[in-house]
């Protein structure tokens, strides 16, 4: 049994699905016009442990993504430039080519995280239509009207619009809508934007023609259309960051809800924030955290994915280099220890199922990812044979992915052929023969290995041999 925190009760959970067996999962994917700082990508390792871990306790996922590549603006509310098209400015590209770049970008980091790909990705740019009759479906019940060129919703027709955050909106908006103008075309100040055809910066480069005339979606219709797009009416798990939960996942259940006339998703599991010691990431002040520049640094992409399986998703985590080269040292030691490991004997099948149980007890209790770390330790120090300790290590790298067996063959000592320790032997005793002046012997052996197809080659560094 999975357990799990859900933001809308406010309380760890049994996670129970709507259809037995089966999971539909949905995450809020990047807005690509950047690359992903290692905060993003925090998010999205900690979703990646999630749907491993349902997938190991036997349950088959369905995990959808969208990519933000239109309707994003700078704040998080409606206001502001679209975020896409500062992007494209900032490189003189366009919003198609920084949003096709950035995307690859993406899933090129999630790779070197060991971050498995959903199983559906959706561009915002490809589901317009949906996005249309959704709103037209909004209109037609009366939970949107038009005002000065946009469509909007209106919260004040839901009946419980502040049951994720647990906090009215006024309290939450202080922070949204700092520096920023009131847009007095809404009828209650939480209303959002489905549709623009006018906002401040109307030289938007995506353009769609609608029933409202010539414009482009807001942000929050295009998680709510993609996940019922491919997951229907119902959704059993929806993820993101904290930042998400409002305004954009409270805006996403008023909308759905409205739409569909019933309840839509069950849990809601968000991650907290990744920091800096400055306080929060940023793209564009300070040093750009990213994947690639820890490479740059020397650092293994898997010591960063350990680091943040140390702690658990439901705290605010500080990044740090001393974090990071702790996490990494304790990672590569534990290589080394599984690296050490002989793969002898027979596979302990009871130790293992014990190992996978155990396991989906203390890490499936709402994700502690720490007892994860805690279970390689318990295998290292199990009283059963190297095969059995390699195969439960296997098996619970199918959750952490820090690929332990893999890495630590890396650090391995190669074992040589009796061939090559021949060969190694023969040419250590020709260059005594050399020192002690005994031509004869040293030209024996390289004419007798010479006839063995095996080439002596004296160099500056010593003797390299090649073989036929
Ligand atoms: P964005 O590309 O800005 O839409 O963000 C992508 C994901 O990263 C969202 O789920 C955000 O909630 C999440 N996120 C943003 N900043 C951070 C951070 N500092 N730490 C962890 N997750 C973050
Ligand atoms: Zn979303």
């Amino acid at each position: 049994m999975i357990r799990l925190y859900n933001t809308l009760s406010r309380a760890v959970e049994d996670f129970i699905p709507r259809e037995e067996g089966k999971v539909q999962m949905y995450t809020c994917g990047p807005t690509v016009y950047h690359f992903a700082h290692i905060g993003n990508l925090r998010t999205y390792m900690m979703e990646d442990v999630l749907e491993k871990m349902l997938r190991f306790s036997g349950y088959n996922v369905k995990r959808v993504m969208n990519i933000t590549d239109v309707g994003h603006l700078t704040s998080d509310g409606d206001t502001g430039e679209d975020k896409m098209l500062k992007g494209a400015k900032r490189e003189k590209k366009t919003v198609l080519e920084i949003a096709e770049f950035y995307k690859n970008a993406f899933f090129s980091d999630c790779e070197k995280l060991n971050i498995k790909k959903p199983d559906v990705i959706e561009p915002a740019t490809q589901c317009i239509s949906e996005f249309i009759k959704t709103i037209e479906g909004l209109i037609e019940k009366g939970f949107a009207y038009i005002a000065d060129g946009n469509v909007y919703f209106d919260t004040s027709k839901v009946k419980d619009y502040n049951a994720l955050t647990g906090h009215s909106s006024d309290e939450l908006m202080v922070g949204v809508r700092e520096d920023v103008t009131e847009d007095t075309s809404k009828k209650n100040k939480s209303d959002f934007v489905l549709w623009f055809t006018k906002s401040k910066f109307d030289d938007q480069e995506l353009k769609w023609d609608s029933p409202w005339g010539v414009g482009y979606p807001g942000w929050h219709i295009e998680c709510s259309c993609i996940s019922m797009k491919h997951c229907g009416e119902y959704l059993d798990i929806h993820c993101g960051g904290v930042d998400n939960i409002f305004p954009h996942h409270t805006n996403e259940i008023a909308q759905s809800e409205a739409y569909l006339g019933h309840k839509w998703c069950n849990y809601w599991f968000h991650v907290h924030h990744l920091n800096d010691e400055t306080g929060k990431m940023s793209k564009s002040k300070g040093e750009f955290l990213t994947v690639s520049l820890l490479e740059s640094k020397g650092y293994n992409p898997l010591a960063y994915r350990f680091f943040c399986l140390q702690s658990h998703y439901r705290k605010p985590l500080v990044f740090s280099y001393e974090a990071l080269d702790q996490a990494s040292a304790t990672y590569n030691k534990l290589l080394k220890k599984i690296a050490s490991i002989k793969d002898e004997g027979e596979i302990d099948e009871a130790f293992v199922q014990r190992v996978r149980a155990d396991f989906i007890k203390s890490v499936g209790n709402d994700m502690n990812t720490a007892l994860g770390i805690t279970a390689i330790y318990n295998i290292l120090k199990a009283d059963v044979n190297g095969a059995s300790k390699l195969d439960a290590l296997k098996a619970i790298d199918e959750v952490l992915s820090l690929d332990l067996v893999k890495e630590a063959a890396k650090e391995a000592p190669v074992e040589k052929s009796e061939l090559e320790l021949e060969i190694e032997a023969l040419i250590a005793e020709r260059a005594q023969a050399k020192k002690d002046k005994n031509f004869a012997r040293a030209d024996e052996i390289r004419n007798s290995l010479k006839e063995r197809g095996i080439t002596l080659l004296d160099t500056r560094e010593g003797t390299t041999y090649t073989i036929e």
